[in-house]
């Protein structure tokens, strides 16, 4: 069944009041070409720090990564201190609405190299590291976890893009249990040598030199050259080139997070990204629109379950309940049988009642 323009704006979350758009037709468009192209064809490349991170949570800013080192307590107060100078500093700039991508870069590129001297020197403490990700209590976004289980069962691969320290987001993805196989971190990363920071892997990254990044590492984008559809998440302008290491010739839909200056931003925001959410905490339309881009691949995989198991019947688009989207291994009850109650209730609650009976005994093989 093929989805018309309400049906995908109203999965999708995308008439939310949060919600804007320069161009709601282009959005419908694109999400129709990667949902016909199939979840073979489509990868993730998201921002971790205020994207899968919350921007705030109950009023309080979340820590970004770099943040959440510094709440290591045994750290020095040179580099404590100095680091903070560098954010009081810097972070005016990186965030000024007034000022121009290209005017921010050199500023941004001294942050980093000052930056990467207060690190040199440091200890590598991966377990300190840890609890300074659960003492300050980094929120993800709502929904952020179930939707990288989603994207793992369905194989989709992700690339979190981050401008933060790799160390830390990686600790973070860990504390969450969402670092899975199907998710690879570019960021900054420490170089360490007995147990010291030496420096950063390669050249600093920040958030307007992205996409100088994604072209260096062609060697993860040129494994994934079938994938040229793609899903963009960021909060930062620099966020909307991250898919710049993607061959061309798909689509590329550009969701931006928008929590700050929201006047000032949103017309810039619009230009660069296709759907802009304005101070929401959520991935609730990131998930809707997976919903929307997967869902037919709900049904295949249900068909496929069902030829396993020896059926002839198929469940078929048009069916109304094929909307619930539940990954293979939930169809099963610990004995390894088809939880037959969801089975018959997507199969029963459409057209196909007088099949569900068929169902009832199944078991995987
Ligand atoms: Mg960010």
């Amino acid at each position: 069944m093929s989805m018309n323009d309400d049906e995908i704006v109203n999965a999708a979350g995308l008439n939310g009041e949060k919600v804007r758009m320069k161009d709601k037709e282009l959005v419908i468009s694109k999400i129709k070409k990667i949902k016909e192209a199939g979840s073979n064809k489509l990868q993730i490349i998201t921002d971790f720090d205020r994207t899968v991170s919350k921007h705030h949570d109950n009023g309080k800013p979340t820590l970004s990564s770099y943040c959440v080192f510094e709440q290591i307590p045994t750290l020095p107060s040179e580099f404590t201190e100095g680091a903070q100078n560098l954010y009081n500093r810097f972070r005016v700039i990186e965030d000024d609405p007034n000022m121009s991508i290209a005017d921010k870069i050199p500023y941004m590129e001294e942050w980093w190299s000052l930056n990467e001297k207060l690190f040199i020197g440091l200890p590598y403490e991966p377990e300190k590291i840890a609890q300074a990700v659960v003492d300050s209590g980094v929120k993800l976004r709502n929904h952020a976890e179930e939707c990288f289980k989603i994207l793992n069962e369905k194989g989709i691969p992700v690339l979190v893009f981050s401008a933060g320290l790799g160390h830390v987001v990686t600790a973070i993805l860990k504390h969450y249990d969402i670092l899975y196989d199907n998710v690879k971190v570019i960021s900054n990363f420490f170089k360490v040598v007995d147990g010291t920071i030496v420096e950063f892997e390669g050249q600093p990254m920040n958030v307007y030199n992205k996409n100088q990044h994604a072209i260096e590492n062609c060697d993860y984008f040129k494994a994934l050259s079938e994938k040229t559809n793609v899903l963009v998440m960021g909060d930062s302008l620099g966020d909307s080139n991250m898919a710049e290491g993607v061959p061309e010739g798909g689509t590329i839909l550009k969701i931006g997070f928008l929590s700050v200056h929201i006047d000032d931003y949103l017309p810039q925001y619009l230009d660069l990204f296709d759907i802009v959410l304005l101070d929401d905490q959520t991935m609730d339309v990131f998930k809707g629109i997976l919903k929307v881009v997967l869902k037919s691949y709900a049904i295949e995989e249900s068909n496929s379950l069902l030829r396993r198991i020896g059926k002839r019947d198929r469940l078929e688009q048009g069916s109304p309940n094929f909307l619930v989207h539940r990954p293979h291994r939930d169809l099963l009850n610990p004995a390894g049988r088809i939880d037959t109650s969801f089975l018959r209730t997507m199969v029963c609650g459409g057209k196909k009642k007088q099949s569900c009976s068929i169902y009832d005994t199944s078991v995987v093989q």
